[in-house]
């Protein structure tokens, strides 16, 4: 038994056609067990496209996966071509909203002031964020990655209240981690993550702090998620490249 129930998500990317997002989604299902998936919580985080059908899968067929969506606008609906709200999603029955990855850091230019006012609209919305934060290589050369990983935490909770964030999961990911098959070591980890679990309980009170997931994202693999997740203040895992592989992801997910 885990203290915080564990959280296997599987972000997706902009990766994989229609009819294998379908095969996959339905190829994880089948591949757990109900006692697999009542001990580890695993979500399915497709592109946007494939949301609906997804959530057809799940409601249909019962499934004990939740799934999430890759962003949301900040922002509840108008004059904002090519952006998603918060609202569609929830009408779609997403559970998690994955907000303020690397990528959308890097490729759109997403700031810690964008990265708040999208966990409040998540929360607006009763969606739950996946608030991914973490340090670039130099900043890690530089010994200055708890820092800055609790700076971006404190920016992206500005006036989110007790009661919103004791649902949050953080993501921690080190950018140089991510896609490069340079996976953390188990403590550099547990390091971060429990230097958030601090912060957090600082900002908030150390009862929220020590029901919040605090996940580890960065080359997870099924080789060695079981390392990684035998630290105290890592409570699951958010996947990407070896999330689009049924086999890699369910064998993820078995690892107690
Ligand atoms: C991610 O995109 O969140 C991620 C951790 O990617 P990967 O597992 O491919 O490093």
């Amino acid at each position: 038994t885990f203290e915080r129930r564990p959280l296997i998500a599987g972000n997706w990317k902009m990766n994989l056609n229609h009819l294998e997002a379908i095969a996959l989604t339905q190829k994880v299902a089948i591949s757990l067990t109900e006692e697999q998936l009542a001990l580890v919580e695993v979500a399915v985080i497709p592109p946007f496209t494939d949301l609906r059908s997804v959530q057809t899968l799940v409601d249909g067929d019962k499934l004990h996966l939740v799934y999430g969506a890759q962003d949301l606008s900040p922002h509840d609906s108008g004059a904002y071509t090519g952006d998603i709200s918060g609202s569609m999603l929830a009408k779609l029955g997403c559970t998690y909203v994955v907000i303020g990855h690397s990528e959308r850091r890097e490729y759109h230019h997403e700031d810690d002031t964008v990265v708040n006012a999208k966990v409040k609209a998540a929360y607006k919305h009763g969606l739950t964020p996946i608030l991914c934060i973490g340090e670039r290589l130099d900043v890690r050369e530089a010994a200055g990655h708890v820092p800055h990983c609790t700076a971006q935490l404190d920016a992206a909770l500005a006036k989110i209240s007790a009661e919103q964030v004791a649902s949050i999961v953080i993501a921690y990911e080190p950018v140089w981690a991510i896609g490069t098959g340079k996976v953390a070591t188990p403590e550099d980890a547990q390091e971060v993550c429990a230097a958030i679990r601090t912060r957090l309980a600082e900002k908030y009170s150390p009862e929220i702090a020590n029901g919040i997931r605090i996940l580890y994202g960065g080359s997870v693999k099924a080789k060695n998620v079981a390392a990684i997740m035998a630290q105290p203040d890592v409570d699951g895992a958010l996947v990407g490249g070896a999330s689009t592989d049924a086999d890699e992801f369910a064998t993820i997910a078995r690892f107690p």
